[in-house]
């Protein structure tokens, strides 16, 4: 475990809300019941363990922590807290992601939400931790087109104002839901301003036909791709048409593991992409949630999939050529690795 919480990282998979440490959570459960909220939650718990919740009560699990994190300061805090967790594991560069939310009760518009992000984003950066950070706008598949059109549009002006902080689009939410192939227009249109496309694709089984037409543009990356190989239910063509694009895999074993799209680790689809040579980052998708944290997921990769600690350092080292900034951040990145190499091996 050592090597693996020492070894620089890369995050390119996570969910701000499903990143809430149990930590920060309790401490916004006790500012609510000091403020004389009576949350029904009291004993909540964010994590779960293995195999105790389906897909589905995960997304359940979703809708009782935002209604924790309803308002513009739990929105900062989390963020704020949740950047300072991914640093202290080592973490280098990560790209946040999450959905625009509006609370009227609270006064929270998703004007205000992403900006109490950003702000929280813009303090770390000032406390010069070692850490870059930037920021994915979701598209929750939940909701209609207008709403994905109007994120795009959030996301193109937020962009701007805060100086290239917000660099992509993601399509998220429970996969059982809708069709992606309604998203397309608003993908190309993100697309045409300037950002990139991380989008969850073949989460579920049965969605080939929309994971074909999705995997048409193509996605910049591809979040989980669960079920593209025959051997668990995709096809050939999905294959062929991830590996022409070599389009990168964002794979989060924990977590697939525990939402049981996955049986097992030592089923999990990273053993078939790794094993061709395909990229693949590895991820933690929702570190509160799933209990988990990057470096724990570098281990469990090393030791599922037998990855010596050269190849490890390699897999996180090669996660560089995909992230969602400039070649210049590349470059600062790639010289902070081979530090760490020429002390290391
Ligand atoms: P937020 O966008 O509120 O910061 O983070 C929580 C949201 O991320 C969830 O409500 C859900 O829409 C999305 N999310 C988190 N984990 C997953 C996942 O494993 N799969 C999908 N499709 N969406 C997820």
């Amino acid at each position: 475990m050592e090597f693996c919480r020492s070894l620089p990282k890369i995050e390119l998979h996570a969910h701000i809300n499903g990143s809430i440490s149990e930590k920060t959570m309790q401490e916004l459960l006790q500012k609510r019941s000091q403020e004389g909220s009576k949350d029904p939650i009291e004993r909540w718990t964010t994590t779960i363990e293995k195999g105790d919740k389906s897909l589905d009560e995960i997304f359940a699990m979703f809708k009782v922590i935002h209604q924790i994190s309803n308002n513009t300061d739990a929105a900062y805090k989390i963020t704020y807290d949740i950047i300072h967790e991914f640093a202290e594991d080592n973490v280098k560069y990560v790209e946040l992601r999450t959905t625009p939310r509006a609370v009227p009760d609270t006064g929270m518009t998703k004007e205000l939400y992403l900006e109490s992000v950003l702000k929280a984003i813009a303090d770390c950066e000032k406390e010069d931790l070692d850490i870059i950070v930037k920021l994915i706008l979701a598209i929750d598949r939940r909701s209609d087109v207008n709403i994905a059109n109007e994120t795009v549009d959030l996301a193109v002006k937020y962009k701007q104002i805060s100086n290239g902080k917000v660099i992509g689009i993601d399509l998220s939410g429970d996969p059982s839901v809708n069709d992606a192939r309604d998203f397309i227009p608003a993908f190309k249109c993100a697309r045409s301003k300037g950002l990139k496309l991380a989008l969850h694709l073949a989460e579920v089984l049965d969605q080939n036909a929309e994971t074909e037409s999705v995997l048409d543009l193509p996605p910049d990356r591809i979040g989980h791709g669960t079920f593209l190989h025959p051997e668990v239910g995709g096809t050939e063509s999905l294959v062929a048409k991830v590996k022409q694009h070599k389009t990168p895999l964002e794979l989060c074993l924990t977590s697939n593991v525990k939402g049981r799209t996955v049986k097992a680790f030592d089923n999990h689809q990273f053993k078939y992409w790794y094993d061709m040579g395909h990229p693949c980052v590895v991820c933690t998708d929702d570190k509160g949630v799933f209990a988990t944290s990057l470096s724990k997921e570098y281990k469990l990769a090393a030791e599922t999939f037998d990855i010596s600690q050269q190849d490890l350092y390699q897999l996180s080292y090669k996660a560089i050529d995909h992230i969602f900034d400039t070649e210049d951040t590349k470059a600062i990145l790639r010289q902070k690795w081979c530090t760490f190499a020429e002390n290391t091996f």
